[in-house]
């Protein structure tokens, strides 16, 4: 019998109800736009044609108007206008910090607002995407946990956040000129807020049309979505989205694990690294990311950097450590620039790669952890968030 305590998901239900509205395109795969379009009067036998044609112009040419969909009879643009709509979340602010990161703030329906950071490096361009308003997890040490209002996107509100991006990047290709090929936004990480696992299919669905081959085209080797271990989806993970995977590990011992991650109460690190050791071979990727933050004497030490060596051995690994993020009330501090170095270079000559991830866009408060809409402002007390994670 399982006596461990559960996690719940315990995710607010929004009725997504549309009945007398226009349906929006955008987040529906190809199957559910022929679907809707077959219900809006496309016959059947020209459907899959259909799909085809306003696939492309959504998402390879970036169009929002039927009006512009010149390839299609005026007769059945109009009778698109009249039922569907091709929409994305909508900017509410725009930061730009001293190092070039962006950081939006989107408001989705319900009036909820999430966190996009897009990250220009100078072999590539991140763009770090939320997948739930807030999280159900507490872990101690990030910014969205303590957020109390939670919602999963929709498939749409995932994808449309890319769709921002290259809105506020120009990055739509325009017609007649030659093919550029460098990409300004060349990879995403589902680092933002919430849990990704938590809301499998929207987030599998919005990153397959990310990956498809007619429209914005990323190949699944530059998606890598982050967990912090929802083991029963990490196979699912590696057979329906086939994407890179990094997890958020941030502890050598359970004991420490459970108090930093606490979902680490229900699958434990023993369970989650024999869900990894698979996850390679079956989603033919390199290897997996294991992200660890560096907090002042909390996992920081050289004990830790070698039960870590050892935890990992056998599976194709990079670890990325990450100096802490401090939110303002954080009960942690980040550890020394000289104590981080010593934990890279042990890990380093066990022969792993272990960069040290630059906190980017600090000033806009968009580094790792630090997301959190400001307009949901009810946060968990301290004393909620202490009983949760037993610290
Ligand atoms: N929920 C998912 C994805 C979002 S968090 C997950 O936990 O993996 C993205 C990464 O930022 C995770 O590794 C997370 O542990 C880390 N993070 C959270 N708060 C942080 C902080 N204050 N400073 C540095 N990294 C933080
Ligand atoms: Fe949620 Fe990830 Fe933050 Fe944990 S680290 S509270 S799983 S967003």
């Amino acid at each position: 019998m399982d006596t461990k305590a559960p996690i719940t998901q315990d995710v607010l239900t929004i009725p997504r109800k549309l009945p007398d509205g226009p349906t929006n395109l955008v987040g529906l795969t190809r199957d559910a736009m022929r679907d809707a379009l077959i219900a809006a009067g496309t016959p059947e036998k020209q459907a899959k044609m259909r799909v085809g044609q306003i696939w492309q112009w959504i998402y390879h040419w970036g169009v929002r108007d039927f009006a512009q969909m010149t390839n299609l009879a005026k007769d059945y643009r109009v009778m698109l206008a009249e039922n569907f709509v091709v929409a994305i979340p909508e900017v509410v602010t725009r930061q730009v910090s001293e190092d070039g990161t962006r950081k939006y703030l989107v408001r989705i329906a319900g009036g909820h607002e999430v966190e996009v950071v897009y990250i220009p490096e100078t072999d590539r361009g991140t763009l770090c995407i939320s997948s739930q308003v807030g999280c159900t997890l507490t872990c101690s040490f990030c910014h969205t946990g303590t957020q109390k209002l939670v919602r999963n996107l929709t498939a749409g509100e995932i994808i449309g956040q890319v769709m921002v991006a290259r809105d506020d990047l120009g990055e739509w290709p325009v017609p007649g000129a030659p093919k550029d090929e460098t990409r300004l936004l060349s990879n995403i990480v589902l680092m933002g807020m919430g849990e990704p696992l938590y809301n499998f299919e929207n987030v599998r669905d919005a990153m397959k049309i990310a990956m498809d081959p007619d429209g914005i085209q990323l190949s699944r080797r530059r998606i890598t979505l982050s967990t912090s271990g929802v083991v029963p989806e990490i196979a699912r993970t590696a057979q329906e989205i086939g994407c890179q995977l990094a997890i958020s590990f941030h502890a050598t011992t359970d004991e420490v694990r459970d108090t930093l991650v606490p979902i680490n109460k229900r699958w434990p690190i023993a369970e989650l690294l024999d869900a990894l050791r698979t996850y390679p071979k079956v989603s033919n990727s390199e290897r997996i990311t294991f992200e660890y933050v560096m907090l002042d004497g909390v996992n920081d030490s050289d004990a830790d950097a070698r039960r870590l060596i050892k935890l990992i051995d056998g599976i194709p690994a990079k670890i990325n450590l990450i100096p802490f993020n401090e939110w303002p009330g954080a009960p942690y501090r980040r550890s020394s620039n000289n104590r981080i170095r010593a934990f890279a270079d042990i890990i380093y000559k066990a022969g792993y790669a272990s960069p040290i991830r630059t906190p980017r866009g600090e000033d806009i408060m968009a580094a790792c952890g630090q997301l959190k809409s400001a307009t949901e402002r009810a946060r968990k007390s301290k004393a909620q968030i202490a009983q949760e994670t037993g610290l």
